[in-house]
């Protein structure tokens, strides 16, 4: 551990739980092409010049990207008297919650455009415009919808990257689909005693699902420190089917209850999930009538 008041420290520790969450991505992580004037925020920055330090960041407004963060911003930047000309997301449907595009965009007319990016930003010391278009159904942009919208500030709500370089130099496993670590049902990753939850364990929406999440990890982290022995049976991979783009935990002793978190990978009404063990099923959760993506 490295701190300013007590330097340079090794602390012995039997069990670790890692807990870093996520950083968000930003205009270099997407490669958005143009200018490199000021005026360009992720939407966490911008909430905290905001909302924190009371700094207005700018007065019209594009949003890329619609991530809860992102919606959020637009409404608050609204009530800020900003104008929040339109968020453009990438992909044909909201990447944030239902709730939030209602409450958020709809409620202060603000637009949404689906499947447009932005591809160029303009300005020399300040934004003064971006490039947006629409794309195709393989994310190409389709030169002939180019526009220019002017604006001063663009918040990018593009996602989020668990800060996992502190893992990877423990030797844990990360998972390709999650960028977070692969775990057992009790959050242990293969590292023996190295646990982990939250955001660095996969990008989770609301921070109360991380609070559970981390109460679990607490206790389980808690009966590893006790010596509670784990489940005898060798490990079951739990492996995502169609439509699932990714599960956790990624393997299960099958000798105790679990919670299993997914992602699906499309939007679908009327959806069950199915748990199946070699062709027997195991359990089924029906939702009805939903047309949220996670
Ligand atoms: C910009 C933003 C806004 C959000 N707004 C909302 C909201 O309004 N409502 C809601 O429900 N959810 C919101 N979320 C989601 C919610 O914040 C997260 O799901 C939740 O905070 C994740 O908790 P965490 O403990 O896993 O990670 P974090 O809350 O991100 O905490 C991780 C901590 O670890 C620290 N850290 C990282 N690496 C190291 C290291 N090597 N050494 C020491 N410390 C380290 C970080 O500095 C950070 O303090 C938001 C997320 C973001 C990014």
């Amino acid at each position: 551990m490295v701190s300013s008041k007590k330097g340079f420290v090794r602390i012995k520790a039997r069990a670790v739980i890692l807990a870093m969450g996520c950083r968000e991505r930003t205009a270099g992580a997407i490669s958005l092409p143009g200018t490199r004037p000021s005026g360009v925020y992720t939407a966490g920055a911008a909430q905290n010049f905001v909302n924190l330090q009371n700094i207005m960041i700018g007065k019209q407004v594009v949003i890329l990207g619609s991530g809860d963060i992102g919606l959020i911003m637009a409404r608050r930047m609204t009530l800020e008297g900003a104008k929040v000309e339109a968020v453009f997301e990438l992909l044909p449907t909201p990447s944030g919650l239902a709730r939030n595009v209602r409450q958020c965009l709809d409620d202060y007319g603000i637009p949404l455009f689906l499947s447009t990016s932005v591809f160029e930003l303009h300005g020399k010391d300040r934004l003064t415009g971006v490039t947006v278009a629409r794309v195709d159904d393989r994310f190409r942009m389709i030169p002939e919808t180019r526009r220019l919208v002017p604006c001063d500030t663009l918040l990018l709500s593009v996602g989020l990257i668990p800060e996992n370089e502190l893992s990877l130099s423990a030797g844990v496993r990360l998972e390709p689909a999650t960028s977070g670590a692969s775990v057992d049902d009790r959050f242990m990753t293969n590292v023996p005693g190295v646990f982990s939850c939250g955001n660095v364990l996969h990008v989770h929406d609301l921070v109360d699902h991380v609070s559970e999440e981390a109460g679990l990890v607490g206790q389980c982290a808690v009966r590893y420190l006790k010596g509670e022995p784990a489940p005898e049976k060798t490990f079951i991979p739990v492996v995502p089917k169609a439509d699932i783009r990714y599960v956790l935990p990624q393997t299960i002793s099958g000798q105790e209850d679990v919670t299993i978190s997914l992602r699906v990978t499309r939007p679908m009404r009327n959806a069950a999930v199915l748990v199946t063990d070699q062709g027997r099923k195991v359990a089924r959760k029906n939702w009805s009538g939903s047309t949220r993506r996670k």
